[in-house]
């Protein structure tokens, strides 16, 4: 008697395997960023604020390129409301997503 059968082992079966789900940045909705309300809230806040915040509280003059909440969404920031948000420039933008991942 050589072969051993182990019947209470579990199976495996590799089409139960968890397939890896696609995880947006915290679980925000990346459709929101392509919508009107986004889109025209984010058009006239550059309009009326043409330059990067950060820079400017830095004494340079940058051309914002992008809107960002100044609350992450992910962590209850109002998503469209113009107090929460702030234009960036690319550089500041990627400065500001290094320092909040660092934070968790
Ligand atoms: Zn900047």
């Amino acid at each position: 008697m050589k072969s051993i059968r182990r019947p209470w082992m579990p199976e495996p079966k590799p089409k139960n395997a968890r397939r890896g789900t696609p995880v947006s940045q915290g679980g925000v909705d990346l459709k929101f960023y392509r919508r009107k309300p986004w889109r025209s809230l984010r058009a006239s806040i550059l309009q009326s604020e043409p330059l990067c915040r950060e820079c400017k509280g830095n004494k340079r003059l940058t051309p914002a390129t992008m809107v960002d909440h100044i609350k992450p969404i992910r962590l209850g920031g109002a998503p469209l409301d113009a107090d929460n948000c702030q234009p960036l420039c690319d550089r500041c933008h990627a400065k500001k997503s290094a320092r909040e991942a660092k934070h968790g």
